[in-house]
């Protein structure tokens, strides 16, 4: 927990999210018209989604389906009776007049999600629901110098909002539980998680409160579209509240936007302005029943979740939480790491991952997808560094050509001649070279200065280029500089 210090004393933070994610699925909700991303404009909409009179909506299963397989996947009730209401507004982009959401009664209820935190702590999140609802179209302003457009591409697509309990006390704890969410959406197949597309976007509701004292007024900042935004948003938001409380002031319930430019949360409206959206059940749709056992075959497809696979890579591969964590993240991570174990030392493998790899692919700009060093080439250097035919350190150049040309290690090391010497002979010669030409040095470790010994194993490591097995360099110089 972190807390915030003002001029008259520490301040706690308090926030609860509000994410919307699309849910992947070919068509929308209640139409059957294309979700695919990066359309030409109003290609992508039935005459349900244009809100043409007399059309019907027709649910789609696939998305029910989806929104059920995620709550099974956030440890969450189902609710086997749901209902459909219409949250009406005006709005531009938005035809029908009004939003096909959930209110009183949506598909799931109540469930929780850990949170794994930096210094390898865990935390729970609650989640208090979650809903389906239509995603509206998008207002387009510079199309035309003096107009505005609109693109229903987006009316009428699957959104399912998540709700979460205010359970989160820091920017880094909202960061992990959006991360954590979105990690647990990819390994379902509910949302593809991609932010810069809109697949996922947060309302981030925050307040401030002096440590034990009842919640305060909070505020919510609108839309947030990126995990750096949203701790972003939240450090500023809760510092300026701060600032109004010990001023004396009054933190007034309000919408804010954040605005990335500038780094500021501004008012949007205040509650007096709040809609009212007089929302009553759709009469158009039938409440929505689903059947116990279809609920139960879901829950038993689902697949290994991060949590699961996580406890999995401690236990079988005797991976700290904090490497298994980085491993599980992302799904193709995971399957990465899992084919260069089938043959690879696996605690060596997890360092090779998540240093080496990770390390050269951020550089590169790549994405594991796209690795120049697959699975299977991964495993064969590590194996060439357990089996002593290089050294850690010699591996690493080895590693950087694999990267570059994609060759294999063994080619890499044949080419170069990088093979660990392991000739007991020449190693010896080395080391009586090394001995013979540091007399004084030699006097210094005879006389107690033992610690020199690995200066000693330095200069041989050098003058073999790296390549001598330094274990045996190292049993050599004791054994004859102190044996
Ligand atoms: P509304 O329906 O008006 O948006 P809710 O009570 O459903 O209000 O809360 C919406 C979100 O605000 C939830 O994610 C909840 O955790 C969060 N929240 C509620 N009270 C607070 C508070 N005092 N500080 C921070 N977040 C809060
Ligand atoms: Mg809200």
């Amino acid at each position: 927990m972190s807390m915030i210090q003002g001029a008259t004393g520490d301040w706690e933070v308090v926030i609860g999210l509000e994410v919307h994610a699309q849910v992947s699925s070919k068509a929308k909700l209640f139409s059957g018209a294309s979700t695919e991303f990066g359309a030409e404009p109003n290609t992508q909409v039935s005459f349900i989604d244009a809100a043409m009179p007399g059309m019907l909506p027709v649910i789609n299963g696939k998305c029910v389906e989806q929104a059920v397989r995620t709550g099974l996947g956030l440890n969450a009730k189902i609710n086997l009776y749901s209902v459909f209401d219409r949250k009406n507004y005006f709005y531009p982009d938005l035809p029908q007049g009004y939003q096909i959401s959930q209110y009183l009664q949506p598909v799931v209820g109540e469930g929780r999600v850990t949170v794994d935190l930096a210094d390898g702590s865990a935390r729970e999140v609650g989640i208090t629901r979650l809903h389906l609802e239509q995603d509206a179209g998008k207002s387009l302003h510079d199309q035309h110098p003096s107009m505005t457009m609109v693109d229903l591409n987006r009316s009428g697509v699957a959104l399912m909002e998540i709700v979460s309990e205010p359970d989160m006390r820091s920017s880094e704890e909202a960061g992990a539980y959006l991360a954590k969410l979105r990690s647990i959406l990819r390994y379902l197949g509910t949302c593809d998680g991609n932010m810069q597309e809109g697949s996922m976007r947060a309302d981030v509701n925050v307040s401030v409160r002096r440590p034990g004292e009842a919640f305060g007024t909070r505020c919510e900042i609108k839309n947030v579209n990126s995990i750096r935004f949203v701790k972003q948003a939240i450090e500023y938001e809760a510092r300026r509240q701060v600032d109004v409380l010990e001023d004396g002031g009054t933190i007034d319930q309000e919408t804010r936007l954040y605005d990335t430019d500038r780094g500021v949360t501004r008012a949007m409206r205040t509650k007096e302005e709040a809609h009212d959206y007089r929302y009553f059940p759709d009469p158009d749709l039938l409440p929505l029943e689903l059947d116990p056992n279809w609920v139960e075959a879901i829950k038993q497809s689902l697949p290994e979740l991060p949590d699961q696979k996580k406890a999995r890579f401690e236990k079988d591969f005797g991976l700290s939480p904090y490497d298994a964590d980085v491993l599980v993240a992302e799904k193709e991570n995971a399957e990465f790491y899992e084919q260069v174990v089938a043959t690879a030392d696996p605690k060596l493998a997890a360092n090779w991952v998540i240093t080496e790899l990770f390390g050269a692919l951020n550089k590169a700009g790549r994405g594991i997808d796209d690795s120049p060093v697959s699975a299977e080439a991964l495993a064969g250097l590590i194996v060439r560094i357990t089996d002593n035919t290089i050294s850690g350190r010699i591996a690493k150049e080895v590693f950087e050509i694999m990267f570059e040309t994609g060759k294999p290690a063994d080619a890499i090391i044949e080419e170069k001649g990088l093979k660990q010497v392991t000739d007991t002979g020449a190693i010896e010669a080395m080391v009586d070279e090394v001995i013979a030409a540091n007399p004084d040095k030699v006097a210094d470790v005879k006389a107690g200065k033992d610690k020199l010994i690995g200066w000693f194993v330095g200069q041989v490591m050098k003058a073999s280029q790296g390549k001598a097995n330094p274990q045996m360099v190292n049993d050599l110089l004791k054994a004859k500089l102190l044996g």
